[in-house]
């Protein structure tokens, strides 16, 4: 019974250890942080989480998305060094934990996300202190100081109600989930991802804010081209769910993508796109 035991414990052991290894390279990328001093009004911190931005003003303090475990703290804290006691309107690009993880944080001021139920709010993030305090069906112009900043609902592609942040003065847009660069992409269809809806809603967002520079929800910042490298993944792995080209084949091309176990990986994206296309 006791060797059986120590059997059992040896094997716990080492399938803890595996999962570890495994997760490692996921929950670096996620623990990175770095803080990029655009100008004097605008800091993107990147990492730590969602990519997020702090928009400062006289009169108020605009943030975009505030983060999870340790990076919504260091979030927060850089928040409040460069803001003090000023109001602070945050946006949620979705309402994913790793980008909406830090909303109890900012209890008291006002928290904008797209037009999710507060079940399906509640359901992914818990009760709590989070809760936005608008859940915002189409689009929202707020003025920041010399920035005017338009939050645009962009309806289901990574989730139910995606978010996109355009900053026109600086031509930057912020495009959470929608757009995710070196990480393969968190796809629940209880949460509505629809993957011909995010290569349809990208497309819309380019047209409609044609913005020079694009933040994605993770990864680096950079251009359009950005978003054609998403583009390219998702025509990739639809290729191989339609048996058109092999899964060894594109492997290698996004083997140093962050995956996260089985349910983020190319492997997951092409099972996804068969299950969306209605290919056994
Ligand atoms: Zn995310």
């Amino acid at each position: 019974m006791k060797k059986n035991l120590k059997v059992l414990g040896s094997i716990l052991a080492i399938g803890l250890i595996i999962i570890i290894i495994k997760v490692y390279p996921f929950m670096k990328f996620m623990n990175s942080f770095e803080v990029v001093e655009v100008d004097k009004n605008l800091t993107l911190a990147l990492g730590g989480g969602g990519n997020s931005a702090i928009l400062m003003s006289d009169k108020e303090v605009l943030v975009v998305d505030s983060k999870i475990m340790g990076g919504k703290d260091k979030l927060f804290a850089l928040v409040k060094e460069k803001a003090g006691n000023k109001p602070i309107i945050l946006i949620n690009t979705h309402l994913h934990a790793d980008h909406a993880g830090g909303n109890g944080l900012y209890k008291g001021n006002t928290i904008i996300a797209g037009a999710y139920t507060k079940e399906q709010w509640i359901e992914e993030n818990g009760e709590g202190d989070g809760l936005p305090t608008e859940f915002l069906k189409d689009k929202k112009e707020i003025q920041v100081g010399e920035e005017t900043v338009i939050i645009q609902n962009m309806g289901q592609a990574h989730t139910y109600n995606d978010v996109v942040v355009f900053f026109k003065n600086r031509k930057m847009l912020f495009m959470g989930d929608m757009l995710m660069i070196g990480m393969h992409p968190f796809l629940k269809e209880n949460n509505g991802s629809k993957i011909s809806l995010y290569l349809e809603k990208l497309n819309k967002a380019l047209e409609e804010f044609q913005p020079e520079k694009i933040v994605p929800g993770h990864g680096r910042v950079g251009g359009k081209e950005l978003v054609a490298e998403f583009q390219t993944y998702f025509a990739e792995t639809k290729s191989v769910a339609e048996g058109k080209l092999e899964l060894s084949a594109i492997e290698d091309k996004y083997k140093d993508w962050i995956p996260f176990l089985s349910m983020a990986s190319t492997e997951a994206t092409v099972k996804y796109w068969k299950k969306e296309l209605g290919i056994k």
